[in-house]
């Protein structure tokens, strides 16, 4: 394990060939959902780029290891994603975070709540009914919850998880594609696909104002979304500069720290407050 500027521990469990140790990791993930003192959420804010106001939220995941302290996401999440621990920790996520949605739409300021799928969600043919359960229990209309999967997702059995998604689709939840432009993207799909958003990686949208190629990337997804008629979210932007110019490109949303970074629910409702007023 190393320490980056974050302080957040790295420990590259994906990669890590210890038995092990990856078991013991997974047992202290299950035990973590237990306790309800470890897991939680952060909400980051998605940002109109036109208007300047709140178009939504995307709800990450947090692990506040006991011994190992906060952990990444992406240093557990591919774990859970190699077992079926991964439904359990995505029905949590969805609970929590569909909660916090209907606390919002009760208070009066109705927020969409994105949330991240995994492979095995998508390819289970019972998880849409799932979802739907999860909505009605909490009284939250299916258009306040977003899914964002990726086309890698897709294209592990596309004809299973198109049926998945058209079921979710088709009751009302909108859909969003994660990480575009990375991976073996396929246009075919993404014809196909029954989505309502774009995401356009971060990594490219980091490289914008330095790399001129990088522009010409961004500015295509940008006009291949709208052509399919898709909201277009660029994530990542952590300057002014990136902004304008992703506002010049006509792209519809933005999402990263130079607007907001994910919060816990308490501090982004400060965060709202600051930010409706000004
Ligand atoms: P993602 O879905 O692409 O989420 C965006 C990541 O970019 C988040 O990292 C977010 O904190 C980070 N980010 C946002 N704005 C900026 C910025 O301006 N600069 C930089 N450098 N980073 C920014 P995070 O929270 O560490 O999550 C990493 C990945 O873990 C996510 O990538 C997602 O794939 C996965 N993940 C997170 N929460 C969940 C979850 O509840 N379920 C599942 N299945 N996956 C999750
Ligand atoms: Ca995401
Ligand atoms: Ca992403
Ligand atoms: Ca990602």
């Amino acid at each position: 394990a190393t320490e980056n500027a974050t302080g957040i521990q790295r420990y590259d469990a994906s990669h890590d060939t210890n038995a092990p140790r990856r078991l013991e990791l997974l047992g202290d993930l299950r035990r973590a959902f237990d306790t309800d003192e470890q897991i939680s959420l952060h909400y980051q804010p998605k940002i109109d780029l036109a208007s300047g106001r709140l178009a939504g939220v995307e709800a990450l995941i947090r692990w506040n290891h006991p011994v190992r302290g906060r952990m990444a996401p992406d240093d557990f999440i591919p774990v859970a994603e190699s077992t079926s621990l991964i439904r359990p920790l995505t029905d949590h996520v969805l609970r929590e975070a569909i909660g916090q949605a209907k606390r919002w739409q009760e208070r009066g300021t109705p927020i969409p709540v994105a949330v991240n799928m995994s492979t095995r969600c998508l390819l289970d043919p019972t998880f849409a009914e799932r979802v739907f359960e999860l909505l009605d229990g909490a009284g939250l209309p299916p258009d306040l919850l977003e899914l964002e999967i990726t086309e890698s997702m897709v294209m592990a059995d596309p004809e299973r998880a198109l049926v998945v998604l058209r079921s979710l689709h088709d009751g009302g939840i909108r859909l969003s594609v994660d990480d575009f432009g990375t991976g073996h993207s396929s246009m075919t799909y993404l014809r196909v696909l029954p989505v309502d958003e774009l995401k356009i990686d971060r990594s490219f949208v980091q490289n914008m104002t330095g790399s001129g190629s990088d522009t010409v990337l961004v500015r295509t997804a940008i006009t291949l979304g709208h052509n399919l008629g898709l909201s277009v979210v660029a994530e990542g932007i952590e300057d002014e500069l990136t902004a304008s110019a992703l506002r010049d490109l006509g792209c519809d949303i933005a999402q990263g720290y130079h607007f907001g970074r994910p919060m816990p629910a308490a501090d982004f409702d400060r965060w709202h407050i600051e930010h409706s007023s000004s």
